[in-house]
């Protein structure tokens, strides 16, 4: 079992093949057509996967201010 990055936060939280689960990381669910076209909003995820992108960064961030 090998470990791969996830395709929002990029850390390597996701099990090679695994095509149903999720980031413990980032909460991205795996959706092979969202991670296809980063700009689809519609899929196992309410938004895309650029979004989310850019609020799990946000949120980073946020939290090594305060
Ligand atoms: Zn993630």
């Amino acid at each position: 079992m090998s470990f791969i990055p996830c395709p929002c936060c990029g850390e390597f939280s996701r099990i090679e093949g695994d095509l149903t689960g999720f980031c413990p990381v980032c909460g991205w669910k795996y959706d092979v057509n969202q991670e296809k076209d980063p700009s689809l909003e519609k899929g196992k995820n309410p938004t895309s996967l650029k979004k989310m992108q850019e609020i799990y960064f946000r949120h980073k961030l946020d939290r090594r201010l305060f």
